[in-house]
Formats: structure tokens, C-alpha cells, sequence
């Protein structure tokens, strides 16, 4: 077990990808580093300066329960030192809910008889202006996967995006190095690709049908990105498909290697939440609001920049409080449907059910009340080297 933690944590990658070091980590392993982790682990984890992997899983065992409030205050004490008493806010903009994968989970899973909408150009200026009129000043462009809506659309639309937002992400299918480097000339800041889970089997059965099924070509994603030195590259696991906690320390052990191997990008952690949706599954392994407070906490502590962001699939409740102490980037007054700024679309062609549907100036009421700025942009076109 040692050596699992050591390749994957302490020494330098050497070359190849990630997915080629993920078949030397141990499912069961990884597993009995937070199951079997004792207080003693978790004490030796918040007394760390530099934290590990093992450390890591220590924080997220129920082990570190009792410990919750010390983690959350160092968590604080961390992300005020790096971020200050700031919160970034950005808008998901929906382009297009056509698809051509089958994702057991999703709302937009092609076989799901819904009303397929790809935006045009005049749709898109509508969404433009009703973004910007909220003050947004960074949008993550969503589509689901097709090769409708693929590279020829994308370049077509970047230009107009990048006209009147500082900073453009984009969480769209997985592309290769190539197109990467194309649409960052274009403008493009920063790429999500989420793995959903790092367990094989269990990703083979909860994406059936499509490009998607590959599981090896989507975790090798973030390497193409490293590799076109996009700016940004987001990790996120869904949870509830798999342990959550096995899921997180493989997602960890993916960031260090990126970190490593890709020094010049940032990085960002997302904790998307199974959700209902239309024809949607329910969650293997429930993650509760108190674990996903621990998880957040935990994130901090192992690691002091990244950027740790919530959605609006979380409770204005939840909220709050995370962004207490380890979030710094938060999605708002979020439409999970094409068009859905500009006109009132039906809900049924929603991706996921939102829980968090205050309004942005709500949202940045809360903030401010938090005694927390609020940013509408941490980043500009004119600082690309
Ligand atoms: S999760 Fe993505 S790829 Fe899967 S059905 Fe939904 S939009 Fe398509």
C-alpha cells in the first residue's frame, strides 16, 4: 500500500498519462486508506504542513467526524490566506441539450424523448445580453455530446462569447489536444471535464451508449488539456455512483500527477451531487450535507489553491455555509436549459434540477453579508503570456 501512495503521490511522473498510473492504483487499496484510517491518522493529517494522500484520506474518513470543527476552522484559515474574504460567480450557459451519448444519470441521455434545442446566433446574443445584464462577467458554455455540436459550432461561437466576457470555460465533450489549442486561440480560458467516476466497471454501466463509453479517452482528457496549456482544467467526480470517498482520493491522486506534469495551468474541483432529473437514477453511495461539508474541508487542507466551486444543485442553506470556508467560485441564478436566460423554457428540458434558485443579486446580498466580495472577474485575456 505504501508504494500505491508513494507513486502516486510523492515521486515525479515520469511520462505517459494518467490513465496508465490509475491501472497501478488499487481500487480495494485506496479503499482501506480511509476505511481503516484512526484517529491518530486524522490528528497526524491536521497537524501536517505538507498533507499526502494518506493524509487526505484520513480527513475524509468518519474517523475525522469528531474532528469536523477543527478541520472547518483551518479550512477557513486557509482560504482567506489564499483568496482572501472573496467569491468568485460565474453563469452555465446552455447551448444545446442534444446528445448522443447515454448517461444513465442525466436528464439530456439521447433515448429521453425531450425537446432537442441547439441555440443559433440571434439565440445566443439574447443569452448574452440577459447574462451580462445580471453582471456575469465569466460564462461556462455546457452542450451535451454530439458531433452536431462539435468543433465547427464551437469556433463559430467562441468569438461571440469572447467579445463580452473576460473569461470563457466551457464543459463541453472531450476534444483533442489540437481543437484545444484551436478554441484558445479563439478565447477559450479554461476546460471541465468530469470523469464521473474513476471506477471502471461502474462507469461502463452507467454510460451505455455513445462516445462516452470511453473511458480511457475521457480521463485522459485533462492530459490533452495540460498539453495545450489551457489555463484552467476541472476535475469533478459524481457523486453518489460510486464510494465517494474511494472516487475522491483517485481524483486526488489525479490532480497531484496533473500538478506536477502540467505546472502551468490551474486547477479547479467541482462537487456535483447525484441530483433528480427526468429518467434519472438514484445514487448508489449517499453522500450527506454533513460528509459534503468534511469533503470540502478536506479538499482545503490538502490543498491550498486549488479551486474548490459549487453549484446550484446545492440548497441556498448549504450554500451559505460552504462558502464559509473552503468554496471559492460559485455558479448562480443557474439555467440548466438552452435559452433558458432570455425566455422561460419548460423545465423538462432541464440537464438536473436546481436547488439553489435565488436570483444573483440574492446570491451576492448573501455574500456581501458574509462580509465576503464579491468577483465578477479573476481574469483577463490581456494576462495570457
Ligand atoms: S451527462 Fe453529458 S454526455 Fe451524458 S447524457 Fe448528459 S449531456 Fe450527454
Amino acid at each position: 500500500m505504501t508504494d500505491v501512495i508513494a507513486s502516486s503521490v510523492n515521486s515525479e511522473p515520469t511520462k505517459g498519462y494518467f490513465a496508465q498510473q490509475l491501472s497501478d492504483l488499487n481500487w480495494s487499496e485506496i479503499t482501506a486508506l480511509h476505511q481503516n484510517a484512526t484517529s491518530s491518522d486524522v490528528d497526524r493529517a491536521l497537524s501536517a504542513s505538507k498533507r499526502t494522500l494518506a493524509d487526505f484520506a484520513a480527513l475524509i474518513s468518519p474517523a475525522a467526524v469528531p474532528k469536523l470543527m477543527d478541520m472547518i476552522a483551518q479550512a477557513n484559515a486557509l482560504t482567506r490566506a489564499r483568496y482572501g474574504n472573496t467569491m468568485s460567480l460565474f453563469a452555465p450557459l446552455y447551448l444545446s441539450n442534444t446528445c448522443a451519448n447515454e448517461c444513465t444519470y442525466c436528464g439530456f441521455s439521447m433515448s429521453n424523448p425531450l425537446k432537442r434545442l441547439t441555440l443559433n446566433q440571434a439565440q445566443i446574443e439574447q443569452e448574452i445580453a440577459a447574462i451580462k445584464g445580471k453582471g456575469f462577467d465569466h460564462v461556462l458554455l455546457v452542450t451535451g455530446e454530439t458531433s452536431k455540436v462539435s468543433m465547427p459550432y464551437f469556433q463559430k461561437v467562441l468569438p461571440l462569447f469572447r467579445q463580452h466576457f473576460s473569461q470563457v470555460s466551457m464543459e463541453v465533450q472531450p476534444l483533442s489536444q489540437q481543437d484545444y489549442q484551436q478554441l484558445q486561440a479563439l478565447g477559450l480560458d479554461g476546460v471541465l471535464v468530469y470523469q464521473e467516476t474513476y471506477h471502471q466497471p461502474t462507469y461502463q454501466k452507467h454510460h451505455l451508449r455513445g462516445n462516452k463509453t470511453d473511458f480511457v479517452y475521457r480521463l485522459e482528457t485533462p492530459d490533452r488539456l495540460g498539453q495545450a496549456q489551457m489555463h484552467k482544467i476541472g476535475l469533478g467526480v459524481l457523486l453518489g455512483l460510486e464510494d465517494w470517498r474511494t472516487d475522491t482520493l483517485m481524483m486526488a491522486s489525479h490532480l497531484r500527477f496533473l500538478q506536477k506534469k502540467y505546472w502551468r495551468s490551474r486547477f479547479s474541483i467541482g462537487f456535483p451531487r447525484l441530483r433528480p432529473c427526468v429518467g434519472g437514477i438514484e445514487p448508489k453511495s449517499v453522500i450527506t450535507d454533513r460528509e459534503l461539508v468534511q469533503l470540502i474541508a478536506a479538499w482545503r487542507l490538502f490543498d491550498a489553491d486549488v479551486e474548490l466551486s459549487l453549484s446550484t444543485r446545492e440548497s441556498p442553506e448549504f450554500r451559505r455555509f460552504a462558502g464559509q470556508f473552503g468554496i471559492t467560485t460559485m455558479s448562480a441564478e443557474s439555467k440548466t436549459q438552452p435559452g433558458g436566460y432570455a425566455e422561460e423554457t419548460p423545465k423538462a428540458l432541464e440537464q438536473f434540477s436546481i436547488h439553489d434558485d435565488r436570483s444573483v443579486a440574492e446570491v451576492a446580498k448573501m455574500l456581501t453579508e458574509q462580509e465576503l466580495q464579491v468577483v465578477w472577474k479573476d481574469w483577463d485575456p490581456a494576462l495570457r503570456s
